[in-house]
């Protein structure tokens, strides 16, 4: 007996059914693209009645970030473009900006997946949501708060940063949810802190926006700003924007609507399918997108299928939290690190916190590696030596790498609104 209002239930055989339906209009649909027409034809699909089960989305061609951006302005377009009534952008940081175009249905899914998000993390008509995520050409400020009118809360849309508007809003209106990244949500709980505002603050849960937070984190959330709980978005603008899976309280991994998106996860280099379970790249095909619809679109994001059903009783599909992109990984000294797995080996060790920044050198042709990491409040720095040698020493029995560590005095590290900046790589002369 469920009283869910937006979540699906999907066992496994009307899974497949959606499923397949959904893949057939896409292969459908996007014929409607030249692009998209040529591929296809060219893997010997012509249509939706060349799609008889599921297996036959491995003959499909993959869609790659290039394709987006190759055809500035409007990509991958299948339908006229009278029927757009929204676009949103990526930030573009590297080359052209991907811009994605919305139909009116394609909003509505993609307030209809946040929606599913606030359900999952336990919230309730009652519940007041903050949203300082960015908004703009940016998906995540649209999204949080088309899907929070839609679930039928008290939406507070204040955007990113401003920290004092932030704390003096979430008093006043008594927030009890916000949506941020790990970064801000870091800057705010430390800000409650030193001005001693904890007990004059309703906020119950954080749902994390675009960069996924550390055991470390969510521990100095629940500590300093006193909620109950954190979550993990998941999510991309290729994919409506954020809201494609979240965790539950179990948080064993991220159930996500299989219903709007196909998940597969390949090998990044020989792109064939990994066993369920094992970590590879996420490859998703949407199965309702109008304006844009994706065929086995490489995310680059790395993650892995969560096998069994959830101990919260949901039938819906788990991945497991993102663990990096494959082109963030480091290759060093033939070794492949994700970001994620260094996290993994700090929350082993009480006497550090969760921020830590590497770095990397080469000299004489030999690549080296220092990281510094920021001590635990309230622990004394008599014992950097030790702790810096323990940290360095785990880092070697589980990643397999020599990496020299210093430990640093609590918020040295810089601190960013978005994406921290942990890497930096000055190997290249
Ligand atoms: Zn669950």
């Amino acid at each position: 007996m469920t009283t869910d209002r937006f979540l699906p239930d999907l066992p496994d055989d009307k899974l497949a059914r959606i499923q397949l339906e959904g893949l057939r209009w896409t292969v459908g649909h996007a014929m409607n693209n030249a692009v998209y027409a040529e591929r296809l034809k060219k893997a010997g699909v012509s249509g939706p009645e060349d799609i008889h089960s599921l297996e036959d989305l491995q003959r499909l061609p993959f869609t790659t970030v290039e394709d987006l951006r190759d055809g500035y302005p409007l990509p991958l377009l299948c339908v006229p473009e009278k029927d757009i009534v929204r676009i949103h952008a990526s930030s573009g940081t590297t080359g052209k900006r991907k811009v994605l175009a919305y139909t009116a249905n394609d909003t509505a899914n993609f307030a209809l997946q946040m929606a599913r998000c606030y359900e999952m993390a336990g919230l309730t008509k009652e519940d007041r949501i903050q949203i300082a995520v960015g908004y703009g050409l940016w998906t995540a400020g649209a999204g949080f708060q088309a899907g929070s009118e839609l679930f039928g809360a008290f939406t507070i849309p204040i955007g990113p940063g401003n920290l004092d508007m932030q704390l003096q809003l979430m008093k006043d209106l008594k927030s009890t949810c916000i949506g941020c990244t790990a970064s801000m949500a870091l800057l705010l709980a430390e800000e409650v802190e030193r001005k001693g505002l904890r007990d004059s603050l309703s906020l119950k849960k954080i749902i994390f926006g675009s960069e996924p937070h550390s055991l470390k984190m969510r521990q100095a959330f629940t500590e300093k700003l006193g909620v109950e709980h954190t979550y993990d978005i998941a999510g991309m603008t290729e994919m409506y924007g954020p809201g494609t899976g979240l965790n539950c309280d179990e948080c064993d991994g991220i159930h996500y609507w299989a219903d709007l998106f196909i998940h597969e996860i390949v090998d990044p280099h020989t792109l064939k399918p990994v066993p369920d379970g094992e970590v590879g790249e996420l490859v998703v095909t949407s199965l309702r997108k109008e304006a844009v619809p994706l065929i086995r679109y490489r995310t680059h994001d790395l993650t892995r299928i969560v096998p069994g059903q959830c101990a919260c009783g949901r039938r819906i599909p788990r991945h497991g939290h993102i663990r990096g992109r494959s082109d963030d990984m480091i290759i060093y000294r033939g070794v492949n690190i994700y970001p994620g797995q260094l996290s993994d080996v700090l929350n082993g060790f009480a006497d550090v916190g969760g921020e830590y920044h590497v770095e990397l050198t080469r000299s004489e042709g030999l690549d080296y590696m220092a990281m510094k990491v920021e001590r635990a409040g309230g622990v004394s720095s008599d014992n950097d030596k030790n702790l810096a040698q323990a940290v360095s020493m785990e880092l070697h029995k589980r990643i397999m790498a020599r990496i020299s560590v210093e430990i640093v005095d609590p918020g040295t590290l810089p601190r960013a609104f978005g994406k921290s900046k942990r890497v930096t790589d000055n190997r290249l002369e």
